[in-house]
């Protein structure tokens, strides 16, 4: 009998210990940045330097979005730790997606498509739109998302039309490309779905990027919604119509 209760008593402590563990861990995975405002700063110019929206930035803070902010003041970031681990794609492309020099009005569209191969890499398919394709600014897509098989499972590759904010040159139609970022997974969605880890990768890059270009959901595409020719683009397999419902639900 006594073994018992020591035994039980062992295990609850195991157990309130593994809770006192895991709790005091908690405040490290719920890390966010802080951004102390500095002269000439505003609410708008804060948000933009993150890529956040006013209207979120404001909220998070408990401010109202035409609020005036004071030198010194602090305020917490949504969304952006600064190890980038809050959106998943790492301080690289977050840094990336930041980083550009973003204009008002600059894109219109997100359009999704596949590589259509089952293996490929940011680096082929640029070799493969400048050499074959004739392309001078390389790579036709703004970013590229592995599959494991070229590339890793997941792994975001921004592209130089990104960064320097170029035309794509992922859509028949020449307008379109002028205002339309491309994001292509690699893989054959016709044959095989995209993995797990794509479409992780994928959700964060638009939540990233609609933010960052100040779209909504319903300007996220596939390649075959977009196109002025018909494509089957990005794939039977590639599960757009819940992919673009999550999307409006998660963006409204
Ligand atoms: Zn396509």
């Amino acid at each position: 009998m006594k073994k018992l209760a020591l035994r039980t008593f062992l295990r609850f402590s195991f157990f309130s210990l593994a809770f006192l563990l895991a709790s005091l861990s908690l405040p490290a995975g719920a890390q966010e940045t802080v951004h102390i405002v500095k002269a000439q700063e505003s609410l708008t110019s804060i948000a933009r330097k993150y890529g956040v929206s006013i209207a979120e930035l404001a909220r998070h803070n408990g401010l109202d979005r035409n609020a005036g902010v004071k030198v010194g003041q602090s305020l917490r970031i949504p969304g952006v730790a600064p190890t980038g681990i809050s959106s998943g794609l790492g301080p690289n492309v977050e840094r990336a997606i930041r980083g550009a020099n973003v204009k008002r009005g600059r894109w219109k569209y997100i359009v999704i498509h596949h590589s259509g191969t089952p293996n490929g890499s940011a680096k082929g398919m640029d070799r493969y739109h400048r050499e074959v394709r004739h392309m001078e600014n390389g790579l036709a897509y703004h970013f590229v998302i592995g599959n494991g098989s070229g590339m890793g499972d997941g792994e975001v590759v921004v592209g130089r039309r990104w960064t320097e904010q170029l035309d794509g040159g992922h859509v028949a139609s020449e307008s379109q490309n002028k205002v339309a970022l491309g994001i292509c997974l690699v893989g054959n969605f016709d044959a095989n779905k995209p993995t797990t880890k794509q479409m992780k990768s994928l959700n964060a890059l638009i939540d990233s990027l609609l933010a960052r270009c100040k779209l909504s959901a319903k300007d996220v595409k596939t390649h075959q919604q977009i196109n002025v020719m018909h494509t089957r683009c990005p794939g039977m397999n590639f599960p757009a119509r819940a992919f673009l419902k999550e999307l409006r639900e998660r963006n409204k």
